[in-house]
């Protein structure tokens, strides 16, 4: 087949990006990925010994507020009612997150009422700029000092081992704070997990697309002969791998953190009552773990789950320990530490790509964005809107 464009990574970028030229502009699309499977950092299998659903790289939640990306999902898949919720561990107890009266009622061991929490935290939070500058800074002034001490400090150190100075404020300001007892993680109208997971999902994008898109999966951009060719024709690329790699790393590298993710199976029905348990303190050395199980409550609870294709082995669970860690090359680059360094080499690469019209940049590794899953289908649309222009 000859090909309109070529796609750099089958991700939720690259997978947006496929379905829209394919099925709005008939474009002819080969998406290639060096890895083995759909999806990138979203993928997720079943694993074999349980039969339980495990995401490769680290626990994937869907979540969105933006009704163009919501509706654009539903497509594909439908979504279970899985609402998230996560705890966190410290000194030895355990404590509901994102901060809210729950929390902070248990950490001073008080009985506030919001009206009260508020008037409290602020006076916490006195020593703060008004305008924060910093995750340091925004830090405290939305949860006050003691709090920050106890439920930020230490994990960001743990997770991001960059003096908290130095990260950007918007790393914090993910995290809801709440003067109520509502401990949903995400503050999105819509949220929920793929009803028959991840790949199902991807693989209704693709069979969406018809024998207009070809894919191509273990095929890494910079050494595939065929590939090289269409490059050296100058085929039209959307390219979702890392923007430095692409400039052969000519200004430096933009810093990533990596993650370790331990995988253990476990002769227990449930190890720790909750899908993602964060450990706050700097012991013990990992962020959170993970336990897959909870993600599908359905398919435990209902019966109907036992003779289908996840039938779930009573008395396992597998759970992941998540450590992060400093990236190097070859490595998988996961949060981009995004420092005033990193953003000053970044805007370098980005007046190159300026420059090369024929090459669109996209996603979490080809922007160095912190995106959630729907900013970077939300990001895909805008682009194809940009891009459709050629064709119309
Ligand atoms: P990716 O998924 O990284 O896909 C890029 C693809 O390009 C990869 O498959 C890669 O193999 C391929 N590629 C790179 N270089 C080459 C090359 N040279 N040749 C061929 N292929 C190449 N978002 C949420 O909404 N909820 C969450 O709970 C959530 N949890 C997360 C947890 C972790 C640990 C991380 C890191 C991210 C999380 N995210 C979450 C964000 C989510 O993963 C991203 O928004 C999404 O995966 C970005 O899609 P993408 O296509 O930009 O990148
Ligand atoms: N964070 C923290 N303690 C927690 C949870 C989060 O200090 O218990 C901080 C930390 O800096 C983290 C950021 O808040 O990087 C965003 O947290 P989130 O859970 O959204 O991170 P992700 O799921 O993207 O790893």
């Amino acid at each position: 087949m000859e090909y309109d464009v070529l796609i750099v990574g089958a991700g939720l970028f690259g997978l947006t990006m496929a379905e829209r030229l394919v099925n709005e502009c008939g474009q002819k699309v080969l998406m290639i990925d060096k890895r083995n499977h759909l999806g990138g950092n979203c993928y997720s299998e079943f694993d074999p010994e349980t039969g339980i659903e495990c995401h490769k790289y680290g626990a994937h939640l869907f979540h969105t507020s933006d009704e163009r990306v919501w509706e654009y999902v539903n497509k594909f898949t439908t979504f279970t009612n899985y609402v998230h919720k996560v705890y966190t561990t410290h000194d030895g107890e355990v404590y509901p997150l994102p901060i809210n009266l729950g929390t902070i009622n248990q950490f001073f061991h008080a009985a506030y009422t919001p009206d009260e929490a508020r008037v409290t935290i602020a006076g916490q939070a006195a020593t703060a700029p008004a305008e924060p500058k910093n995750l340091a800074e925004q830090g405290v002034s939305l949860i006050g000092q003691p709090l920050f001490d106890a439920f930020i400090k230490n994990y960001t150190a743990k997770q991001w081992q960059t003096p908290a100075e130095e990260l950007s404020p918007e790393i914090i300001k993910r995290l809801p704070v709440r003067y109520n007892y509502d401990n949903r993680y995400f503050n999105n109208t819509h949220e929920g997990l793929p009803t028959d997971g991840y790949e199902a999902w991807f693989k209704n994008l693709v069979a969406a697309c018809g024998d207009r898109l070809e894919v191509r999966l273990e095929t890494d951009y910079f050494d595939d002969p065929e590939v090289q060719k269409l490059r050296a024709q100058g085929i039209l690329t959307v390219y979702t791998g890392p923007i430095d790699r692409f400039y052969d790393f000519q200004f430096g590298e933009l810093k990533w953190r990596s993650l370790n993710l331990e995988k253990e199976v476990l002769d227990v029905d449930d190890f720790q009552g909750c899908p993602v348990m964060n450990y706050a303190d700097l012991e013990p050395r990992y962020t959170r773990i993970h336990e897959f199980k909870h993600f599908h409550p359905e398919r435990t609870l209902n019966s109907a789950y036992k003779d289908s294709a996840y039938a779930e082995k009573s008395g396992k669970t597998v759970i992941v320990r998540e450590y992060s860690k400093t990236w190097h090359q070859g490595e998988e680059p996961y949060y981009p530490v995004n420092t005033a360094e990193d953003r000053a080499t970044l805007a370098k690469y980005q007046a190159l790509a300026r420059e090369d019209e024929n090459v669109i940049f996209g996603g979490r590794l080809g922007e160095y964005a912190y995106y959630d899953m729907d900013k970077t289908i939300a990001a895909a649309l805008d682009k194809f809107d940009e891009l459709k222009k050629r064709w119309s």
